[in-house]
């Protein structure tokens, strides 16, 4: 067996403790072995009939999630297809009432807590409140240990690695993880990390899906 093949073993067992967690806490959770699964999972939770938006997210960009629905004719709220600021503003207002919203999460305990870190805030924003339901899609490689570790993920990979993307695809920002890919704590204008959000219950209970992938997906 391949080294792969052992972690895929390790969390496959782990994801029936973390679904279980989950559910306690009130998410409806559910496990998919790929990301091609997940994708079916989501196509059968949504309609053509509703509004449907995403936050940023590395992950619904790899399993082919967000392409689906602007290809398939979905009601989709995208503010990647703005012409001006303005009009992106006003998508990212409009996807906070939206039906179903996307998203990952940057970390998730074994005990079923998710954590988020947001800069705009409109990710976290609709995790908390606005929209009818939100689906989450998560590789296991967000899992951590306990509710710390869960934070520490989201704080000193999650983030310094997003700020090396968003330094790619959009423009530099000045903050320290920018040139030494550590976090520095920092209070720059520029910092993602103006939200640090625990979601530690569902709350009314299975407005959140979560759907956890035994894949490497976004970081
Ligand atoms: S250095 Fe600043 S922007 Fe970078 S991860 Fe830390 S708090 Fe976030």
């Amino acid at each position: 067996m391949s080294e792969n093949t052992y972690i895929k073993e390790r969390n496959s067992k782990l994801s029936q403790k973390v679904v279980k967690a989950l559910q306690k806490r009130h998410f409806s959770a559910i496990y998919c072995e790929t990301a091609a699964e997940a994708l079916d999972e989501i196509k059968k939770l949504v309609t053509k009939e509703e509004t449907i938006s995403w936050g940023g997210s590395v992950t619904l960009e790899q399993t082919g999630i967000t392409k689906y629905l602007i290809e398939n004719g979905y009601n989709v709220i995208n503010r990647d297809s703005a012409k001006t600021p303005e009009e992106k503003a006003q998508l990212l207002r409009k996807g906070l009432v939206c039906d179903t919203f996307l998203m990952s999460s940057n970390a998730i305990s074994e005990d079923g807590q998710l954590v988020n870190i947001d800069g705009t805030g409109n990710r976290v924003a609709a995790l908390c409140y606005g929209p009818k339901r939100v689906i989450v899609v998560a590789g296991m490689n967000k899992v951590a240990k306990t509710v710390e570790d869960a934070l520490s993920r989201a704080r000193n990979i999650a983030a310094p690695v997003n700020m090396q993307r968003i330094n790619a695809v959009m423009s530099h920002r000045e903050t320290p993880c920018s040139y030494t890919g550590s976090c520095a704590d920092c209070v720059s204008e520029d910092s993602i990390c103006a939200q640090i959000v625990t979601t530690r219950l569902c709350k009314p209970a299975g407005k959140i899906t979560v759907i956890l992938v035994n894949e490497e997906l976004g970081y």
